[in-house]
């Protein structure tokens, strides 16, 4: 069994957990992003909030990240304030010759196999596997980054809520900057966060 390829850097105010590109399973190839992310952060002032606050030191004070480069959500996205999964949403483009391996990787039974692949798109994930294994190339798949936000552990624990789906990584790079800039302006404000207005600004700029 092969060990996830992930990586955690902790800096004051602020936490990211980011998969590896040279991960078997990756669907990213972005060995730079990490440090995207961190300048936005520490250009957004949330990470001088964080360290000003009673106790900022402690872990439940800062602004977590997770950037998670294939469904299986190694760096655990769910319960970070600001989370993403990247998916491959197949679909058959041409060349099919039945060789049913689509099918018989397939973890989660989402394809079958007749003359060409037909996906059930209620039970895919986008792990891509069908996609890297086809012998032919018959199928394509397109990007998506599933964005998720306020989750966290603690006393009061809350799974992220997904309030996105996007195309690009560029796009996801926005949610986060507004997500940043909501939150740095409501600490200062001293007004306290509330989800459901952040999400209500998501969705106003999606
Ligand atoms: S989430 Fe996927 S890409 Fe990231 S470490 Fe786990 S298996 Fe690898
Ligand atoms: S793996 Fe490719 S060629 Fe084989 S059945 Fe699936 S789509 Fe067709
Ligand atoms: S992307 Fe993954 S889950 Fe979806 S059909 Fe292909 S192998 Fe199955």
């Amino acid at each position: 069994m092969s060990i996830p390829d992930h990586q955690r850097k902790t800096g004051v105010g602020y936490e990211i957990r980011i998969c590896r590109s040279s991960c078997r399973h990756s669907l990213v190839n972005e060995e730079n992003l990490e440090n995207e992310i961190e300048k936005i952060i520490i250009d957004s002032g949330i990470s001088d909030i964080a360290r000003n606050k009673p106790m900022g030191h402690l872990s439940h004070n800062r602004f977590k990240v997770s950037f998670s480069f294939c469904p299986n959500a190694c760096t655990e996205p769910q319960i970070k304030d600001f989370g993403v999964i990247a998916r491959a949403l197949p679909y058959y483009s041409e060349g099919c010759t039945s060789c049913m391996m689509c099918e018989n990787v397939c973890a989660e039974n989402a394809v079958y196999v007749d003359d060409f692949p037909v996906f059930d798109m209620e039970r895919c994930v986008g792990c891509g596997d069908c996609w890297k294994n086809c012998p032919t190339g018959a199928i394509s798949v397109d990007p998506a980054y599933d964005v998720l936000i306020g989750g966290k552990l603690g006393r009061r624990p809350r799974f992220a809520r997904q309030v996105a789906r996007k195309e690009s990584l560029d796009e996801v790079i926005d949610i986060l900057k507004l997500v940043l800039e909501f939150l740095v302006k409501r600490n200062r404000a001293r007004i306290p966060e509330n989800m459901d207005e952040l999400m209500d600004e998501i969705h106003k700029y999606s």
